[in-house]
């Protein structure tokens, strides 16, 4: 029987059961009760909050309606929850919603050094970053150590003492050391960080001598692990923003560029007036910022320096490393730069870039916080002097959460050993020029940001490699394994020998019950040879048969190293 729209229509027609008039009246409740509930929430929407009250001891506390107001919540996590608007869209928008990863999911560092820059920088940031966390100490001193675990909530038995560093290579839990050394011993300890298989961040300067830097290079290409250098400045958006200005030619060509770091630091016993531990004095500690943020900005290499160096005589600071250096670089677009630094003077941190129609200037450009950026421009008859007001942005923050990026998607950093290699041969240049007396000429670089890694030329180079494919692709024949054994860093390395030589090379963690060939994963070729490294994803462990017939069907089907495939 055809169900009645209303009770009054089957009244109507007389002709009603129990159970219809019973489902008919049910529903019509329903709808009205509904109705009414949803008039009433339109009500508490538009009616004004009214202030009910909470009895508590102390007298009456106001009680308000705890609601949610509209938010989007994407369900990718690296995409931030967007809140209703509380701004005008005239007004300047805020920094970005933080978009953490979940603690699991980021990159765990160790720390290298509890010094002032740990301390009162490195480990706060760490607190704040979205994809990296402390996991690890290493110091000399127990106590102090101690202290500071209990600080981060860092476990006891995460806690290394100097003598005990190369034990991290069994930690799991720490991806990254970060090295905040003196200067001197920048080399040693991530030589030694990358054999434990850990990747690099390091302190700048990157060390003492262009050997040493060469020898980190190597070291971490070896052991196919990451290396950055920690230059803060390149990461932090108002010196990034001078260079985007530069490089858009806002102001039009570029002549030149004055800059100075200096301030007046004491204490003599400390390692910065030794030279073994500190390299040199201003130059490589404060007048480097000088030095690599110029580069950053123009994005191109020096090729003459010339500079003079003072030391106040009978002054204690300075027996072993400099004062006081000014040094003229000049680079292949014709802008000249003009820089100084100096361990003798007030505090200032600045530099200004002077081109055709207008100035941009940094003042402070170099400390961690406070960075103010002006430029100037005329316009008729006014000449129009803007301050540029961006917020601030934890440098250290900004630079670990880059490099815990590189780390988990496998990207070469923006500021890569190379970035410090190049200071550091600069640096030596400038030494030269003061104590020959005379400019040095540096080797010409004509390529852009030469250096330094921009997305732009990693994904073609990329590209380039995934077309032309391995340059010495040996016959897809596997030969047999020249060696496996365990190594001095823990990591058990291969040889895979073919008939005109060694032509694989890697490592891969540990020996163990075989897994299905899904999770093995060859990650990446580096330069001119073909060199497979495996890992075992999510710590499973890979038997040496698996890996011949692997790496086999890996040259059978001619698979691309950069690929990212699973198989
Ligand atoms: P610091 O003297 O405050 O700390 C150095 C740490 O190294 C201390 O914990 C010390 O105990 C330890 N250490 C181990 N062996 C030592 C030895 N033989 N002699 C002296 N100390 C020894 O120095 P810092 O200011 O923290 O600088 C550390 C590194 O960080 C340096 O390479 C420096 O150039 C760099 N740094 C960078 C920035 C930046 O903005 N990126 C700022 C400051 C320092």
């Amino acid at each position: 029987m055809k169900p009645f729209d209303s009770i009054t229509e089957a009244i109507a027609v007389n002709r009603l059961s129990r159970s219809q008039f019973l489902a008919t009246a049910g529903r019509g409740l329903a709808i009205g009760a509904m109705s009414s509930a949803l008039t009433s929430c339109a009500k508490q929407v538009a009616q004004p909050v009214t202030a009910q009250t909470t009895p508590t001891p102390n007298g009456p506390v106001p009680k308000l309606p705890a609601v949610s107001p509209p938010a989007t919540v994407p369900s990718d996590p690296a995409k931030p929850i967007e809140l209703e608007p509380i701004k005008a869209k005239t007004e300047q928008k805020n920094p970005p919603t933080p978009t953490p990863l979940p603690p699991g999911q980021r990159v765990g560092y160790a720390v290298v050094g509890l010094g002032h820059l740990t301390l009162d920088e490195i480990l706060p940031a760490l607190s704040m970053s979205k994809k990296s966390k402390i996991v690890a100490l290493v110091s000399g001193s127990p106590e102090k150590m101690k202290k500071v675990a209990e600080q981060y909530g860092v476990r006891n038995d995460y806690c290394y003492s100097y003598a005990d560093y190369d034990r991290l290579k069994d930690n799991k839990d720490v991806q990254v050391i970060y090295i905040v050394l003196p200067n001197g011993m920048h080399a040693e300890y991530t030589v030694r960080g990358a054999q434990a298989g850990k990747h690099i961040l390091c302190e700048k300067p990157m060390a003492n001598t262009v050997a040493e830097c060469q020898t980190m290079i190597d070291a971490c290409k070896q052991a196919n692990v990451k290396l950055m250098i920690a230059y803060r400045i390149q990461y932090e958006p108002y010196n990034r923003k001078v260079r985007e200005m530069v490089q858009a030619n806002q102001f039009g060509k570029v002549k030149s560029i004055v800059a100075n770091n200096g301030q007046n630091s004491d204490n003599p016993k400390h390692w910065r007036f030794n030279k073994a531990l500190a390299g040199g004095g201003s130059l490589p500690d404060v007048g480097l910022y000088c030095l690599n943020t110029i580069r950053f900005v123009l994005a191109e290499e020096p090729t003459e320096v010339s500079a003079m160096i003072h030391s106040t005589p009978g002054d204690p600071r300075f027996t072993e490393v400099e004062e006081q250096v000014n040094w003229l670089m000049k680079f292949p677009s014709g802008v000249q730069a003009s820089c100084a630094t100096s361990y003798g003077h007030h505090d200032d941190k600045s530099y200004r870039v002077l081109a055709d129609t207008g100035w941009i200037k940094m003042d402070p450009a170099f400390p961690y916080q406070g960075l103010k950026l002006m430029t100037s421009q005329a316009q008729g008859k006014e000449n129009q002097v803007i301050e540029h007001d961006m917020g601030q942005k934890n440098h250290f923050m900004a630079e670990m959460d880059h490099f815990s990026d590189c780390v988990q998607n496998n990207k070469t950093p923006f500021t890569p050993g190379e970035e410090g290699l190049q200071d550091q041969k600069i640096m030596e240049a400038i030494y030269q020029s003061a104590r020959e007396g005379r400019p040095i000429k540096l080797a010409k670089i004509d390529k852009k940001d030469a250096f330094r890694h921009t997305a732009r030329r990693r994904v073609a180079a990329d590209r380039r490699r995934t077309r032309q494919g391995p340059p010495d692709l040996p016959p897809t024949r596997v030969g047999r394994i020249g060696r496996a054994s365990p190594c001095p860093t823990g990591q058990n390395r291969f040889e895979v020998w073919s008939g005109n030589g060694i032509f694989e090379y890697g490592k891969f963690r540990g020996f163990g019950p075989q897994v299905p060939p899904r999770y093995l994963r060859h990650r990446c070729w580096s330069g001119a040879h073909y060199d497979h490294t495996q890992e075992c994803h999510q710590d499973q462990s890979l038997s040496l048969g698996l890996l011949v017939l692997w790496t086999a069907w890996c040259r059978e089907n001619d698979l691309r190293p950069d690929s990212g495939q699973d198989h």
